[in-house]
């Protein structure tokens, strides 16, 4: 029998600590996850199934410490106290027997073992996790490189404020009762982490849709550089009050401008504003184009001049994101939270799927037409946006000229998900054959809310063609038209 290779389970976003006698919480250790098969053959394997174990013999210490089980946790390597995830970074680059000795040296890793999904052959998994736990205890001991996870009940507050005073990430809460559901992110583990903030000027807002048509989308950010040029670090749309967003309305009167400071994002229809309004905008983190994700509005703020809202607020947090290997890892989990829903619908065991790992290859903006013979015959139209492949069924294939057709839009799927073609098992979620239609690369030409228009350059179709939101028929119904040339 071949061995059951487990997919890790995965944690929510919350938004803030909490406390909760239903529930345990633990150290965020931002560090590589791995599940450890302690056993024969050794192996440890990271979230996408990479073997680990060359990169990190020190930890084959396991097999000195327990036998026959399977357990869950996180690499770490330790600096001045705190987990320094480059170093782990170069740990894991490293590819000569020579340089992982080197490394092993210079910068032993640590495995802080959290969870237990299997002993002596015998699935714990839907076990309660409070009874996991227990079992782990009584079946690991600690060494000097492997570590049991620490954990509390209960008062997740102050074990939230404790953490980020010894500098870590933040906390993971996990549900007592709640069962190892692989693969899956459920709202039994939350991960709750500490948000930076920066102070910014708003350049200018988006029209808005729907419940916001008549005040705005999204606010367009900026901080002034060292030569007092203003640079644009993204938009936030959420956080708002309903009172909030009549005072800023208020405001924006009064103060529109012809003034452009900064190219807009393409698609984007701005009003622009003079700088005179700051506020504080909370985010998770910086990207590589220096751009403020997850933000989310705090508040207005009355009493700093616009001229104080510099880049240094933002580029001291950059540090920790300096190399671009890290910085890529932080766009990696970015766009896991985003495929969140696409994993949580599949069972990786079946179906040949991508789960969703590879790096984009391309410059270019990708698209695909995959044609889909589930349940019923349709079409997938994908376009690559931030990492992903914003998706729509399509149950009447693209349309003709001045023809117009009805789009439903589905979960975001992963970016190599363009190249797939094959057979979806029977039972598995959108069963049937796959079949690449048509691929190629396109452009945007506007993209906001409820319409985007774009231009395709693939192999059977090319040219513009336009997506609008249905708004009365519920939000996930477009209508997708071929426009004009
Ligand atoms: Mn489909």
């Amino acid at each position: 029998m071949s061995r059951h290779i487990y997919r890790p389970m995965l944690a929510k976003v919350a938004e803030e600590a909490f406390s909760d006698k239903d529930w345990v919480f633990e150290v965020k250790w931002d560090g590589f996850r791995a599940l450890a098969y302690v056993e024969e053959p050794f192996s440890l394997k990271s979230r996408n199934e990479k073997e680990l174990k060359q990169n990190f013999p020190e930890l084959q210490e396991l097999n000195k410490l327990a036998s026959n089980i399977v357990v869950d946790g996180e690499i770490i390597v330790m600096r001045e106290g705190k987990p320094d995830f480059q170093s782990l970074l170069e740990r894991g680059q490293a590819v000569s027997t020579r340089e992982v000795e080197r490394q092993e040296g210079r910068a032993p890793a640590v495995y802080i073992v959290f969870d237990i999904l299997e002993k002596d052959g015998k699935q714990l998994t839907s076990l309660p996790l409070i009874e996991r736990k227990k079992i782990l205890q009584d079946s690991l001991k600690e060494g000097s490189n492997v570590l049991l996870c620490d954990f509390i009940e209960e008062k997740g507050e102050a074990y939230f404020q404790l953490a980020l005073e010894k500098g870590l990430e933040g906390v993971v809460a996990k549900r007592k009762d709640s069962q190892y559901e692989e693969g899956l992110r459920t709202g039994s583990w939350l991960k709750i982490k500490k948000l930076k903030t920066c102070d910014c000027i708003i350049f200018g807002y988006t029209r808005g849709t729907n419940v916001r048509e008549k005040t705005f989308g999204a606010l367009l950010l900026g901080v002034y550089d060292k030569e007092g040029k203003p640079v644009y670090v993204g938009k936030v749309g959420t956080g708002f009050t309903q009172r909030t967003i009549s005072i800023l309305v208020d405001k924006f009167e009064k103060i529109i401008t012809d003034e452009v400071p900064f190219e807009p994002e393409a698609g984007d229809t701005v009003t622009w504003l003079e700088p005179k309004l700051v506020c504080e905008v909370a985010y998770q983190v910086l990207t590589r184009d220096m751009r403020l994700r997850m933000a989310r509005f705090k508040r207005l703020i009355d009493d700093k001049p616009p001229e104080q809202c510099t880049i240094d607020q933002i580029i001291e947090n950059k540090k920790t994101a300096a190399s671009s290997a890290e910085k890529s890892d932080v766009q990696r989990k970015v766009e896991d939270e985003k495929l969140s829903e696409y994993v949580s619908k599949r069972h990786f065991e079946e179906t040949p799927e991508p789960k969703g790992a590879a790096e984009k290859k391309d410059d270019k903006l990708i698209f695909v037409i995959q044609e889909h013979h589930a349940r019923r015959l349709h079409y997938d139209f994908r376009l690559e946006k931030d990492g992903v492949l914003k998706s729509w069924a399509v149950p009447k294939g693209m349309p003709e000229a001045g023809q117009k057709v009805l789009a439903v839009e589905t979960e975001d799927h992963p970016y190599e998900y363009g190249s797939f073609e094959g057979e979806i098992p029977k039972g598995q979620y959108g069963a049937g054959t796959v079949k690449i239609w048509d691929k190629g690369h396109y452009e945007t030409k506007f993209w906001e809310g409820d319409k985007i228009e774009v231009i395709l350059d693939g192999k059977r179709l090319k040219g513009r063609y336009i997506l609008v939101r249905l708004k009365r028929a519920g939000d996930k119904d477009w209508l997708l038209l071929k426009g004009k040339e």
